[in-house]
């Protein structure tokens, strides 16, 4: 009996005809004899409006609440789900992320996953019964509902395939697995077979959204093979995210990624000693606020100026901790710019290939697009834009490194 774990996201489980179309596809290896955990998203953009209901009330809503609000998403597709397996004559039953035995830590709205115990899932597979959990979502220690960032719930399947020791993690959704740049966005691009856990790493820390950074994470260090597919598509192709650099590859851009949630906070006029940086990140840090690029301007004047980038959706958070620093060390100002976005080539070696960076930057110059910061990093060059540019910046990374494959 093989015990397979899926996941199906928002789009795939968009209308309630979708959630019984997905129950059937199960149904019929369920009778075939294999065992099944369903991770399910919430339905279409559930999510999105359940935030902004809770705009409508606060700009600035409570991080608990809010939490609570958001995972009612995924409890409703879940128990749907559930049902449709009623339907069909099938034992089944859904369960919450707490009930599921995932325990977080307390950074609501982005909780991460701390310990998952699967006692009660193996409890009801061991009587048959297909268990529905619901994604993106877990408890803390304080039994406070928790969620775990936008795309979560690729790391609530993750999580629970590792901790039971399914052979792969089966990610649907609604494209046939992760391409070499988005296919929304680039038309004809090529999908990948086989990528390796680092590069689709790389790949979604950069802004791949096809799967959250922290399931690839967790798949990496559990080795827990992912196959990446589309939901309704009648064919089985994919992408198969495991193992290490597949050394044919090396040196090769493997992907072209954008982000259009980034924002940068500029402190200008910062007494340039030892420590400040230390006092200006570790509150954010303390905060939840994960800071991604880091420009310090050489020093003038015992002065210099320092910029870093943070997630769009955290900068008015962000910018509070960082005037309450700059005015504590006297600095001149602090402003923040949302406007940005960034584009990145993603490959193994590519950093010690210097080529690449310069055909980048060339590309990029090309097409009229202005970088604002620059960062490279093991296996991926990152510049940052601004948000208008992402569409010509995102051709012209085509053009220069996937369709003429100069790489
Ligand atoms: P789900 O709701 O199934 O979790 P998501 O919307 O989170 O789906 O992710 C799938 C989307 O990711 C695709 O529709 C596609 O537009 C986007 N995407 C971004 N980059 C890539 C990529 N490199 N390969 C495939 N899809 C990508
Ligand atoms: N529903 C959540 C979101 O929209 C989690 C997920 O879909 O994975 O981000
Ligand atoms: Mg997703």
């Amino acid at each position: 009996m093989t015990l397979r774990v899926q996941k199906y996201g928002g789009t795939s489980v968009s209308t309630t005809n979708n959630i019984k179309k997905i129950a059937e596809k199960i149904a019929e290896d369920y009778s075939k004899g294999d065992d099944f955990v369903i991770v399910v998203s919430a339905m279409g953009e559930t999510t999105d409006e359940l935030i902004n209901l809770a705009k409508q009330i606060s700009d600035n809503p409570d991080l608990r609440e809010m939490d609570k609000i958001l995972s009612t998403g995924e409890n409703i597709s879940s128990s749907l789900l559930a049902m449709c397996f009623h339907n069909l004559g099938i034992e089944a039953l859904s369960l919450t992320g707490a009930q599921a035995g995932i325990s977080t830590d307390s950074f609501f709205s982005k909780a991460a996953i701390s310990d998952i115990d699967p006692a009660r899932i193996i409890l009801e597979i061991e009587q048959r019964k297909i268990v529905v959990v619901a994604g993106f979502q877990g408890i803390n220690d304080e039994k406070e509902l928790t969620t775990l960032g936008r795309g979560g719930s690729d790391t609530t399947a993750v999580a629970i395939a590792a901790s039971m020791g399914a052979d792969i993690c089966e990610i649907y959704t609604d494209v046939e697995g992760v391409y070499e740049a988005d296919p929304r966005l680039i038309p004809n691009v090529s999908r990948i077979d086989r990528i390796s856990y680092e590069e689709m790493l790389e790949l979604s820390s950069e802004g791949a959204q096809v799967i959250h950074s922290r399931a690839v994470e967790l798949a990496m260090v559990n080795k827990t093979p992912i196959f990446v597919g589309s939901t309704f598509s009648e064919n089985k192709l994919g992408t198969l995210i495991q193992g290490s650099i597949d050394m044919e590859n090396h040196s090769k851009v493997r992907g072209i990624t954008h982000d259009r949630n980034v924002a940068r906070i500029t402190v200008s006029g910062v007494p340039d000693v030892p420590g400040i940086a230390a006092k200006i990140f570790a509150p954010l840090a303390d905060s939840g606020i994960s800071v991604d690029i880091i420009v310090q301007n050489t020093g003038f004047e015992g002065q210099s100026d320092m910029s870093f980038t943070v997630s769009e959706d955290s900068l008015d958070n962000a910018l509070v901790h960082t005037e309450a620093i700059a005015t504590e060390l006297g600095a001149r100002n602090v402003t923040g710019d949302a406007s940005l976005a960034k584009v990145s080539i993603v490959g193994a070696g590519l950093q010690n290939s210097p080529g690449y960076a310069g055909t980048m930057f060339k590309a990029l110059d090309l097409a009229g697009v202005n970088i604002e910061m620059i960062t490279t990093a093991e296996i991926s060059i990152t510049c940052v834009i601004k948000q208008e540019s992402v569409e010509a910046a995102l051709n012209a990374l085509n053009e220069a490194f996937l369709v003429n494959n100069t790489s």
